[in-house]
């Protein structure tokens, strides 16, 4: 059995087994994504690459302050000027620099998607595409409205979890050959509520375009949330280019990503939950709140409580 097995790859599951491996516990991540970071995301394409996820990261607590400063002496992370008088750390060369940085030396199993788990003696059976795993603990770091897919809906962690909301966002991804009239733009009453021109940021390939990404609100986000990526792509270029003010002919890439589960609006209230026997735990931003810092926060609460048994 492995001692611990940890679901998500994102930065509550990396910060957990970072910080068990730190203790020399032995742990797996499983993610079923085919890189790491979940939200924290990088996509190249047209030469140019977008943050399409967590735009920069931020530190409210000295813990984080500290890791994000070994980060920075790393070269995975730097300040970007956002062309408003502001300053916020981005990774580099891209936001998933972060998460790659944080997992280092970490067994992450990729493209492992997890469908059940099964209580047996001494532990956990995970289903993990066609085969089988076995684990002492599990920690679970999967967006709350996920967990009861993996747990039943029945099970006595998933009640507690009612309460929590996420939001949903959509994104856009161009690349707009013309010059750049802003770094970002934020504007909570304009549909396209937040602009960034991520080729500016630290680290970022250059070229003819400049890549840009964009998301709504999530009023927009929730009233288009089931239509397809081109369909989205049609609805927010035509907003973008306007705010820009360039024309269709300019853009050389375009797509659109669809985040269900992105900003918590209403966290759980606590960092953590644990089930009776300890050996099966949940956490991840929507604990605490809608912050890269929040979901390591999780994480690393959930592993110190591991360790402190
Ligand atoms: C568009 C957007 C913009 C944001 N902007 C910012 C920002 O500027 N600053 C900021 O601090 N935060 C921002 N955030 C929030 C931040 O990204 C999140 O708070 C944080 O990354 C959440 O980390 P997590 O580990 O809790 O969850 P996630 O990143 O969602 O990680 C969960 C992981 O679980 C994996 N998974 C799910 N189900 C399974 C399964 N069944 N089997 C195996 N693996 C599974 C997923 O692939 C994923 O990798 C933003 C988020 C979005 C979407």
């Amino acid at each position: 059995m492995t001692p611990v097995v940890v679901i998500g790859a994102g930065i509550a599951g990396l910060a957990c087994a970072r910080r068990l491996a730190d203790a020399g516990v032995s742990v797996v991540i499983l993610d079923k994504g085919r890189g790491i970071g979940g939200r924290v995301a990088t996509r190249r394409a047209a030469g140019l690459q977008f943050d399409h996820g967590a735009q920069y990261v931020t530190a409210e607590g000295a813990r984080f302050a500290a890791v994000l400063q070994e980060l920075s002496q790393k070269g995975a992370v730097a300040l970007w000027a956002d062309g408003s008088g502001r300053s916020h750390l981005v990774g580099t060369p891209g936001m998933s620099a972060l998460p790659k940085a944080l997992g280092a030396g970490l067994e992450v199993r990729q493209n492992a998607l997890v469908t059940g788990l099964t209580a047996v003696a001494g532990g956990w059976t995970l289903r993990v595409g066609d085969s089988d795993l076995a684990a002492e603990r599990v920690v679970i770091t999967v967006p709350a409205p996920q967990v009861a897919g993996l747990l039943g809906a029945v099970h006595p962690l998933v009640a507690p979890l009612a309460g929590v909301r996420i939001a949903p966002c959509l994104t856009l991804m161009a690349a707009v050959r013309r010059p750049a009239p802003f770094v970002t733009r934020k504007d909570a009453g304009d549909p396209l509520s937040w602009i960034a021109q991520d080729s500016q940021k630290p680290g970022r390939p250059g070229g003819e375009a400049t890549a840009w990404v964009a998301q709504v609100s999530t009023a927009f986000s929730e009233a288009h949330l089931e239509k397809t990526p081109a369909e989205i792509v049609a609805l927010m270029l035509p907003l973008l280019l306007d705010r820009l003010g360039a024309s269709p002919d300019a853009v050389t890439h375009a797509e659109a990503h669809r985040w269900r589960y992105a900003r918590v609006t209403t966290p759980l209230g606590k960092p953590f939950l644990r089930s009776a026997d300890d050996s099966l735990y949940l956490g991840g931003d929507w604990c605490i709140g809608p912050r890269v810092e929040a979901a390591w926060a999780s994480g690393t609460a959930i592993a110190e409580d591991l360790l402190a048994q």
